[in-house]
């Protein structure tokens, strides 16, 4: 996954060194230099945190859990990025995502950084004072590395609202005297949240798709029937039908997105598979996604996974394995699990023509390259997911000014954002005959690296 993200900054840079625009008052070997700068700077992060959290447990025993805070890069603003609180956390993945961080940020033009934690532990195996405990802890060791405007963390897969709140608490007192309101993102509401945070993510990612797949082809569309362009024709002929969507995670992205696409009214399209970490349930009529949302409150975030369970939910479903989603007969599959999902070993199988990442990362190098040949759309993670951190920044603002919005108002703002974004990526996409990742960190880069020049970090 690092190769991946080092290889595409790399080929950015290479389009850039052609672009004699860029950077135009520097030349000959100045101005090589300066691209091996970037690329030392943009492929390492500033720093690196690392600590074990020493945890007594209920049970008496006491462990150290291992912690990381990456800082990556802060040239447009305060480090910015999630803490996950996961069992498969290690260094070289907080690094990685601290990077799509930095680029997210560059590309939406929030102004922040990039950054990113994690604390390797199951949730699920820890009591509510565990994790508490855990929580005030991890602020304590990097209390002196976070802060307003310093770096402010958010919520990642395995943590919450909850968790940002124990955590503001715990800053608070260990920091007096600091807007503190703004050393975290993604709290409650009662404790300075903003509105639309906890559904940001998904709405921005099912925003994301109905806006490129509708409304800009729509807009377009004699134009996009002109150019001879494999992804220019993946999705006009997407757009002429109704489409079978398949989401992977029913968390808090997947189940926002699920039912943000059951409930659009532009498109008709439907939601034929869903998937959580045990199972994978399938209609292809249709799912009934509310009463999903609604069983999966009662029962521990968990999609019902037996016949039993199924009745009880009163939803009509085949259940099937938890990665044959994946797989399915689907137009659409949206990722919102976790990283490394579509892989060499199974992306012969995939049958979507149009993939778009709410999780990070969830598409390895080789099956991107794989899929791209093939002319299937895929819909990068520093696009689509974009909405948790975008929020967070109205809700730091927010945190500053003690004003605060409506819902409605948050996602106008939020969508504002998104198809800003877009409109000026898409016209380049569906000409050339790059895929939208690569189209998208040119613009992240070539914003950094101006940045990073006019900060005089070249030399
Ligand atoms: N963890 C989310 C992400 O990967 C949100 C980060 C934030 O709000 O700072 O984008």
């Amino acid at each position: 996954m690092q190769e991946q993200t080092r290889s595409i900054v790399q080929l950015s840079l290479d389009a850039l060194m052609q672009d004699p625009t860029f950077i135009s008052d520097l030349e000959g070997e100045t101005r090589e230099k300066a691209f091996v700068s970037l690329a030392a700077i943009l492929s390492t992060p500033n720093k690196i945190h690392k600590s074990f959290l020493r945890i007594p447990l209920e049970d008496g025993r006491v462990v150290r859990i291992p912690a990381f805070r990456v800082h990556h890069n802060d040239a447009l603003g305060p480090y910015k990025g999630g803490i996950r609180f996961h069992e498969s956390v290690n260094e070289e993945e907080v690094i990685n995502l601290a990077f799509l961080m930095t680029l997210k940020n560059a590309l939406h033009g929030v102004p922040f950084g990039g950054g990113k934690g994690g604390i390797v532990l199951n949730p699920r195996e820890r009591t509510e004072k565990e994790l508490n405990l855990i929580s005030k802890k991890y602020v304590q060791y990097f209390a002196d590395v976070i802060g307003p405007d310093k770096d402010i963390p958010a919520p990642d897969a395995g943590s919450g609202e909850r968790e940002m709140d124990w955590m503001m608490a715990e800053y608070k007192s260990i920091k007096p005297g600091l807007p503190y309101r703004g050393s975290f993102t993604g709290k409650s509401v009662l404790n300075g949240g903003s509105l639309g945070r906890r559904e940001a993510t998904g709405k921005g990612v099912y925003f994301t798709y109905r806006y490129m797949m509708h409304d800009y082809i729509n807009k377009n569309r004699e134009e996009l029937a002109s150019l001879n362009n494999p992804f220019a024709v993946t999705a006009l002929q997407a757009s002429n039908r109704p489409l079978k969507i398949a989401v992977q995670g029913f968390g808090n992205v997947g189940s926002v997105t699920a039912l943000e696409a059951f409930q659009c009214p532009l498109l008709q399209n439907k939601v034929v598979a869903v998937s959580d970490r045990n199972i994978t349930l399938f209609n292809e009529n249709g799912l009934d996604i509310p009463s999903l949302i609604e069983f999966t409150a009662k029962n521990k975030g968990e999609l019902p996974s037996s016949g039993h369970a199924l009745t009880e939910s009163g939803v009509r479903a085949e259940l099937l394995g938890r990665d044959d989603l994946l797989t399915l007969d689907v137009d659409v599959l949206m990722l919102a699990a976790l990283e490394d999902q579509i892989h060499s070993g199974n992306v012969e199988e995939i049958k979507a023509s149009i993939i778009v990442e709410g999780a990070n990362a969830p598409v390895t190098s080789e099956a991107d390259d794989y899929l791209n040949k093939r002319g299937v759309i895929i819909v990068p993670d520093i696009l689509a997911n974009a909405g948790g951190v975008i929020v967070s920044y109205f809700e730091w603002l927010q945190g500053r000014e003690t004003q605060f919005y409506s819902e409605d108002q948050i996602f106008e703002k939020l969508f504002e954002k998104m198809q800003h974004t877009m409109d000026m990526i898409l016209p380049r996409y569906f000409g050339d005959p790059h895929p939208l990742r690569q189209n998208c960190y040119i613009h992240s880069v070539m914003k950094l690296s101006t940045i990073l020049y006019k900060q005089g970090k070249l030399y």
